[in-house]
């Protein structure tokens, strides 16, 4: 199954899409990787829609990316009963420990929020939907007045605007969700609230090369040392959610363009997540703006955009899914698109991987190529391809499952599992029937392969061929 887009589409899985029939229905509508979130659900949840993944992915043949979503130290309220509205004016309570949240009161376990707030200060609930003044705080509770009311449900975030709160990096919670994502074998880790290189760093150290990284960039002190977690880290995500809680809102758009290029100048995958059809959480159909919203992500050039709510607990995953598909063709096929996106191209960097993606492109789009065709082990080679954004499509072939499914979320890039190529022609060979396999490629269409030579041996892209497609099985055959 072949995309017809370069950007990729992530969706967060839930209560309305986690039976194998829907995650195999929003893989068709063209969801290329999931999220399982681990601030909601239990372990055995987040494995049975592993398992389905996995099955889907068998099923159709088709590498999927998973990522597993640490909530990072969030602070999120407890349990609340179903169709709890908080009015406006009235009096709200949150303690330390309580049992299920109604109109009155709800669990806040977090005990380092009410030995830092006094009255006065502002907490926000819900990515700020639900604004509260603090009347009254003690060790283990905190008296309110609702300044903006509305519904309330389980586990919504808490910010802290006024209030700068010591909490680590990785909470207990992260560091088990951790190890049971990573017995699961995810490929991509997300980080939460990351606020220095040091957190992303100390994540790294633990996950060890089991899976990839993820930043995501939610609080304004990461956007002072961005160029330095993009560089520990594997890919980030513009967690436009939180970011529009604890940054004013209005500058949240020059904040994603900001991130999304720095990413691309790294050839870091960029994720632009939140909000971006929140409508069609209810309804089957999106607003312009939202659609808008989607289109420009596209035309930034960012490498995936996600569904958190509407593929997750909405009414119309499937359809919210396809919505994004169609908005990224259509921008994609726009003669704006092109222009924008070599725009945005980034100088190679001095080795000779950039060397040769940089040349690959060149040559490929010179010769209107079928496709661009890199021989990875790690993925690296194939992000570096993906960094030029050439106007050609990019084949990944790869020996390695974990880095066919971890490509699955970086622009451009469809990769294939196969052995590694043993000879020159054996790589020809290899990456024609490939390129024809997946629709990608006819007879007599040529290909750019980039490869390491000697062959096998990973970390060493230094070899650009030219080829096309029939020829070399013919000269196999005679
Ligand atoms: C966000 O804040 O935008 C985000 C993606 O994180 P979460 O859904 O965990 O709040």
């Amino acid at each position: 199954m072949r995309r017809q887009r370069n950007v990729k589409v992530l969706a967060t899985l839930g209560p309305a899409s986690s039976s194998e029939e829907m995650i195999r229905a929003l893989f068709e509508a063209g969801a290329d990787a999931f999220r399982l979130n681990m601030s909601h659900g239990t372990h055995e949840g987040v494995r049975d829609m592993y398992k389905r993944i996995r099955k889907v992915e068998a099923d159709l043949g088709r590498p999927i990316g998973i990522l597993a979503d640490l909530q990072g130290p969030k602070l999120r309220v407890g349990e609340v009963a179903p169709d709890t509205l908080l009015e406006g004016g009235a009096e709200f309570r949150l303690n330390l420990k309580h049992g299920i949240g109604d109109a009155a009161a709800v669990a806040l376990p977090h005990k380092e929020i009410f030995e830092a707030i006094e009255p006065g200060a502002t907490l926000l609930l819900d990515d700020g939907k639900l604004r509260l003044e603090v009347i009254e705080a003690g060790a283990d509770f905190a008296v309110t007045k609702v300044i903006v009311g509305g519904p309330l449900s389980s586990n919504k975030g808490v910010n802290v605007p006024d209030v700068v709160l010591p909490v680590p990096a990785l909470t207990v919670k992260d560091r088990r969700d951790l190890d049971f994502a990573l017995t699961l074998d995810v490929d991509w880790i997300a980080l939460s609230f990351v606020q220095r290189p040091a957190d992303v760093a100390e994540a790294k150290k633990i996950v060890a090369g089991r899976a990839f990284v993820m930043a995501k960039i939610e609080k304004p002190r990461a956007l002072d040392h961005l160029d330095e977690i993009i560089e520990i880290a594997d890919g980030i995500m513009v967690a436009r959610g939180d970011l529009g809680v604890e940054c004013p809102i209005e500058q949240v758009p020059a904040i994603q363009k900001f991130i999304t290029r720095a990413g691309r100048r790294a050839g870091k995958p960029v994720v632009v997540a939140t909000q971006m059809l929140e409508s069609m959480i209810d309804v089957p159909f999106p607003t312009r703006a939202e659609v808008s919203d989607v289109a420009n992500a596209v035309f930034e050039g960012a490498d995936a955009v996600m569904l958190s709510g509407e593929s997750a607990v909405g009414d119309f995953p499937v359809e919210a899914v396809s919505m994004m598909d169609r908005v990224a063709q259509s921008v994609e096929h726009d003669d704006l698109f092109r222009d924008a996106i070599d725009a945005g191209r980034i100088e190679p960097e001095t080795t000779s991987a950039d060397a040769i993606t940089l040349a690959a492109r060149q040559v490929a789009e010179t010769l209107k190529a079928a496709a661009i065709v890199c021989y990875t082990a790690s993925g690296s080679t194939g992000m570096r391809a993906s960094r030029e954004r050439p106007n050609v499509p990019i084949l990944v072939l790869t020996p390695v499952t974990q880095t066919a499914r971890r490509l699955a979320i970086v622009w451009g890039v469809h990769c294939v599992q196969t052995e590694d190529a043993s000879s020159f022609l054996d790589m020809v060979i290899r990456a024609s029937r490939v390129a024809e396999g997946e629709d990608f490629a006819s007879i007599g269409d040529r290909l750019v392969i980039t490869a390491g030579v000697p062959f096998g041996s990973p970390g060493r892209t230094n070899t650009l061929r030219i080829a096309t497609v029939g020829t070399e099985r013919g000269r196999s055959r005679s």
